[in-house]
Parts: C-alpha cells; sequence; structure tokens
C-alpha cells in the first residue's frame, strides 16, 4: 500500500463545484491545413540580442518575414481576398477548426478557381510586395534578429512561448 489511489469519477468532486476540464486553447486540428503561429522570446547567436520573434500566423492572417532583413509583414485574409476563397476552395479540409464553418460555406458556395497552396502563397508574397530595405516578403523566410540581422537565433528557455490567435 502506497496510500496513493485514483479516485474515480464523481467521487472526489463536490456536487456542483466544477472540476470541469480548463478550456484548452483553441489549435488547428491535425487536419487542417495550417501551423498556427507563436511568438518567443529568442536570442541572437551572433550578437546575443535578445527580443521577440513571431512564426507563423494567425486564424485570420499570415505573417510573412522580409528575406533580406527579416522584417515582419502581417496580412489578413481579407486583404488577400480572393487568393485566400479560391485556397480555401483548394482544400479539402477546414483551414482551421476556428474557421471550419466559415470554410466549409466557402467551399461550397464560392464559384471561383481553387487554387494549390504553391500558387496561393506566391499570390500572397506578391500581395505584399517589397520590403523597405529592397527585399521580399517571404513564407519561408526566417525572423532574423533586429540588431545584426542575423537569422541564427536560438529559443530563449527563460521567455515563455506565447500562442497566439
Ligand atoms: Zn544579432
Ligand atoms: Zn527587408
Amino acid at each position: 500500500m502506497n496510500g496513493l489511489r485514483m479516485v474515480d469519477g464523481n467521487a472526489a468532486r463536490q456536487p456542483g463545484e466544477g472540476v470541469a476540464d480548463m478550456p484548452r486553447h483553441a489549435r488547428a486540428s491535425k487536419s487542417g491545413a495550417t501551423d498556427m503561429g507563436m511568438s518567443y522570446g529568442a536570442i541572437c547567436n551572433d550578437c546575443g540580442a535578445k527580443f521577440t520573434a513571431n512564426e507563423g500566423g494567425g486564424f485570420v492572417f499570415h505573417l510573412l518575414h522580409c528575406d533580406h532583413c527579416g522584417a515582419e509583414r502581417a496580412i489578413s485574409f481579407t486583404e488577400i481576398g480572393e487568393p485566400h476563397l479560391r485556397y480555401i476552395k483548394g482544400l479539402d479540409v477546414p483551414y482551421s477548426e476556428v474557421t471550419a464553418e466559415h470554410d466549409r460555406h466557402i467551399q461550397q458556395t464560392y464559384p471561383g478557381e481553387p487554387m494549390d497552396r504553391d500558387e496561393y502563397e506566391a499570390a500572397v508574397e506578391q500581395l505584399c510586395g517589397q520590403c523597405e530595405c529592397g527585399g521580399a516578403y517571404r513564407f519561408d523566410a526566417p525572423p532574423r534578429c533586429p540588431e545584426c540581422r542575423s537569422a541564427n537565433l536560438r529559443k530563449d528557455p527563460e521567455a515563455r512561448r506565447i500562442c497566439y490567435d
């Protein structure tokens, strides 16, 4: 006997006192088409600067980085407009759980031609235009150190990871 017992079911709960599970943060389902973004504390391996880096996007926008200086460019699905609808139409799963109902509606009713992911990302990159530095915003460009522009970063173990949106 180790004195540790699992107490099963309702026996452990006071009536009316919710021991309900904490609501879980909304996440993309495994079958969803996207990776949701996050912010994290980053440390530059070259100059040691600490800053907050953002990667990915949210349920209503994408986050791209300049392929030259690493500047961020957030672009909302509304701003993207038609290509986003065509991309959703081309998916056979919802873009995310949160937008599932909306996505299904688009898939069923949007009259335009579906667009695949490569075409879509190219269209979004085009819409984002050029960075002030002359670089181009890309989905696959990494965040960079604001001090020295190095992409050689590590995650700060002391900073909390924050999933956003
Ligand atoms: Zn740096
Ligand atoms: Zn730039």
